[in-house]
């Protein structure tokens, strides 16, 4: 078996490793048409930023270790400009391999425009990175394939994936056959000295692949608060309120991002539903996180919600529903003072049972505190003295705000 793989790095040069490790016969070559046939792109930002001193760490393998360690012929600064099927067609064709080079504009594959698909503009591949041509895989940036959760096709130009596509083209190429079960797009990012996390969908794209969507949003230091250095996070998560299965979710903060991003990511792997992950019994010391972690109260928010026990609104729907609705802050008097909703009543929860004759029976009330967790004891307050329609805004006023295109009024008098 000939195996040629256009494009080293995440994907090529993967493939090309792995295909040595299947195949100890198979005839290997490797062209790519920068210098390197490996190297850490991903790292390249911290290189910029100073974190990783010297630009050569990132150089992960050159074509000389390749030889020694795999057996493989790399030829770099040699780029692959087509492919000649007929003459590949001979006795024992060599089966191709392509990674993100293939779609370069310099190349002129036979049936390219075939393989591409008219919506997302990748190629497309199935399950084992064949392409429609059964010679042919494709794996990494270029490829589009079908997201886990939503079903649609998407394109997901992270490393994970590229590397896991890598090997398992090669895998089938040489026989053994192997899926890709599609990713989720989890992905995480340094900025400055915050991360931001995200895996599966977000909310709008959970709503456009058709899911009754319901978020909750909790903000919580990523650790107990009176263990030092406790930063405050952000977590969003995303589920169906009719099945409350985990749809995907978002989490920006000072620290514990990533954990909470993989720990959701394997949910969704899972198939879990919010009960799954309200039930998780995660690792729990006070450097390191609360009894009750993020996720959580992210998922019990949930169950409340998709239950009726506790009905949240989102950013989103309260600008939708005002201004039929009454709006109570739940917060102190002081709070109040500071920053509310434009038209909001003042009721702070801990008098809320004094004024529940002054609070309209016949509307939709909508309770917000900061973050939602007073809000959430307003609404079931509310709930059993018999006020029928009622919700509080998931994530509370610092949702709001980040949110935007709601009035917000600053340093006015108390109206109740
Ligand atoms: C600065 C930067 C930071 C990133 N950080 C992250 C991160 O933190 N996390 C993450 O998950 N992803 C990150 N990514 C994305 C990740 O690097 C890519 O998703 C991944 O490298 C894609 O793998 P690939 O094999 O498809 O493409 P590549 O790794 O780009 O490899 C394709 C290779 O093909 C070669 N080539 C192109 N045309 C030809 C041709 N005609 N003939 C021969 N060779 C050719 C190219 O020179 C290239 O070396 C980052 C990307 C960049 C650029």
């Amino acid at each position: 078996m000939k195996l040629v793989i256009v494009g080293g790095v995440a994907a090529g040069a993967t493939a090309a490793a792995r295909a040595r490790r299947v195949s100890e016969n198979a005839e290997i070559a490797v062209f790519e048409r920068g210098p390197y046939v490996s190297f850490a792109n991903c790292g390249l930002p911290y290189h910029v930023s100073g974190d990783i001193p010297r630009r050569s760490d990132l150089l992960l393998q050159t074509p000389e270790g390749f030889r020694r360690r795999y057996k493989v012929d790399v030829f770099v600064d040699t780029a692959g400009m087509a492919i000649d099927r007929a003459r590949t067609a001979a006795a024992s064709p060599p089966t191709w391999c392509c990674s993100r080079s293939a779609c370069g504009r310099s190349c002129d594959w036979p049936g390219r425009r075939a393989w591409r698909s008219a919506r997302r503009g990748g190629l497309v591949v199935d399950e084992h990175m064949r392409t429609s041509d059964p010679d042919i895989y494709a794996a990494g940036d270029m490829v589009e394939f079908r997201q886990r959760i939503s079903g649609r096709t998407a394109r997901v130009p992270l490393a994970g994936p590229a590397n896991r596509q890598g090997r398992i083209a090669a895998s089938n190429a040489l026989g053994l056959p192997t899926r890709f079960a599609g990713a989720l797009g989890t992905s995480v990012v340094k900025v400055f000295d915050a991360t931001a996390g995200m895996t599966g969908l977000g909310e709008r794209a959970a709503r456009a692949a058709g899911f009754d969507v319901g978020a909750a949003i909790v903000h919580k230091d990523h650790n107990a608060s009176y263990y030092p250095g406790a930063a405050e996070l952000t977590l969003k998560l995303v589920y169906d309120r009719r099945t409350t299965r985990v749809l995907g979710a978002q989490a920006f903060g000072g620290a514990g991002i990533d954990k909470r991003s993989d720990v959701i990511a394997t949910a969704l792997a899972g198939n879990l539903a919010a009960s799954d992950l309200a039930d998780l019994d995660l690792a729990y010391a006070p450097p390191y996180s609360w009894a009750n972690d993020p996720i959580n109260v992210a998922a019990l928010a949930g169950l409340n919600d998709s239950s009726g026990f506790s009905p949240m609104v989102t950013a989103a729907e309260l600008r939708d529903q005002l201004p039929d609705v009454c709006l109570l802050d739940v917060r102190s008097r002081a709070e109040y003072r500071e920053a509310h909703l434009r038209g909001a009543a003042s009721v702070p929860v801990d008098r809320l049972r004094e004024h529940l004759g002054d609070i309209p029976r016949g509307r939709r009330i909508v309770a917000y505190c900061r973050s939602g967790l007073r809000s959430h004891l307003a609404v079931r307050i509310l709930r059993e003295h018999d006020f029928a329609d009622v919700a509080h805004v998931t994530g509370g006023l610092v949702t709001l705000e980040l949110a935007g295109g709601l009035a917000i009024d600053r340093g006015t008098e108390v109206a109740a």
